[in-house]
């Protein structure tokens, strides 16, 4: 059984995982070619990918020399570009949005690395996929090993599972972390990723929105989604069945798994370049609860998207700032979630949000954090 050839558009071609991505296509270039690139402020880097995969549209964030037979275009118009079988979104923050809707409404197959699309605005998205028939593939560990456990079965599922690592300060109590520098919060313990990602480990913000997007993913409530801590990541994640049958997916921490699987499905395709592991080297695999009282913003998260409407869209605005603000050594690492819960606070919440509101609920949470800065600073 062959799989069959794609033609790929890649947004965030630059970042961690849209690197990641190029590797694996780099790999089966009979199988994979590249018909659109997006790239961030890395325009160096973009030059360099134009050059080796010659895609047929392109869009940079900066200006950019181009050859001849490659043109300049929007991020939707590269993503519903008639050539394009599937497009993988490897954007980071809001900007997937409006280009993933774009793909979907083309009928492009979808491989989302974004997970603020699904977290800002799941439930337009999910029902735009469902009347365009489209796929959308998971790239985030979490979420592949799901997909992966349930084999389309969620039918018979009574609760998911996701593991967290715990990030660089698990044991660290709250009254600590006013100390922490930028460096240490980056320093993740088993996972390499961009920087936003990192510190959203570290406050373990990342892990609330990985819960809301498996909800809307998987079309599960919150309430039958557990966070469970697991600090070797091997395990990424797990489905317990209706007959207290779990099963979990393995392997060493490499994203790449989740890339390739979502590029290569239904099949899977022999790769000798991604490590194995060894069951006796890895010795033990721990699980610990969380506490929660140490994880504010995961805290906020759940809530956020327990509450709905407007406030998901809020959590990821404020976040997007609030972390930018601490890369920036502007605020300390408490004040990340202090000042999203603020923010979250004064938001006046749109029930059964359109695009439109969704999108000015994201404007006014990102003038709204700024404001809260100003004002304790
Ligand atoms: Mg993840």
């Amino acid at each position: 059984m062959g799989v069959t050839t794609k033609k790929l558009a890649i947004l965030g071609s630059t970042g961690s995982i849209g690197q990641q991505v190029l590797d694996i296509v780099s790999n089966y270039s009979d199988i994979f070619s590249i018909v659109g690139l997006a790239g961030g402020r890395n325009t160096g880097l973009l030059a360099t990918q134009i050059e080796q995969f010659h895609p047929k549209v392109v869009f940079s964030a900066n200006r950019l020399e181009l050859p001849n037979k490659t043109k300049m275009c929007s991020m939707e118009a590269i993503a519903s570009d008639p050539e394009v079988d599937m497009v993988v979104v490897a954007t980071t923050g809001k900007v997937g949005l409006a280009p993933t809707l774009a793909a979907i409404r083309a009928g492009k197959e979808i491989a989302l690395a974004n997970k603020e699309v699904l977290v800002m605005a799941g439930a337009i998205v999910m029902a735009e996929a469902k009347l365009h028939q489209v796929r959308i593939l998971p790239i985030d560990s979490e979420h592949s090993a799901i997909f992966q456990c349930l084999n389309g079965k969620i039918g018979q599922v009574s609760k998911l599972i996701l593991t967290a690592s715990g990030g660089p300060f698990l044991h660290i109590p709250l009254t600590k972390l006013t100390d922490v520098t930028v460096d240490e919060a980056l320093r993740h313990p088993t996972w390499k990723m961009g920087k936003k990602v990192t510190i959203d480990s570290a406050t373990l913000m990342n892990k609330g929105m990985e819960a809301i997007e498996a909800s809307w993913l998987f079309s599960i409530p919150l309430s039958k989604i557990e966070i469970v801590i697991h600090p070797q990541s091997i395990i990424h994640s797990l489905a317990e069945f209706v007959d207290g049958s779990v099963k979990a997916q393995l392997s060493i921490p490499d994203m790449r798994f989740a890339i390739q699987y979502a590029l290569s499905y239904p099949e899977r395709l022999a790769n000798y370049r991604l490590p194995r592991i060894e069951l006796p080297r890895l010795g033990s695999l721990t699980f610990e609860e969380i506490d929660f009282s140490m994880f504010p913003c995961l805290q906020l998260a759940l809530e956020a998207g327990r509450k709905g409407g407007t406030y998901p869209a809020v959590l990821c605005a404020a976040d997007e700032i609030a972390v930018e603000l601490f890369l920036d050594k502007r605020i300390d690492f408490p004040q990340i979630s202090q000042i999203i819960d603020k923010t979250l606070s004064l938001h006046q919440d749109k029930d059964n949000p359109t695009l439109q509101q969704i999108l000015e609920a994201d404007i006014w949470a990102r003038n709204a954090a700024l404001e809260i800065l100003s004002k304790v600073n």
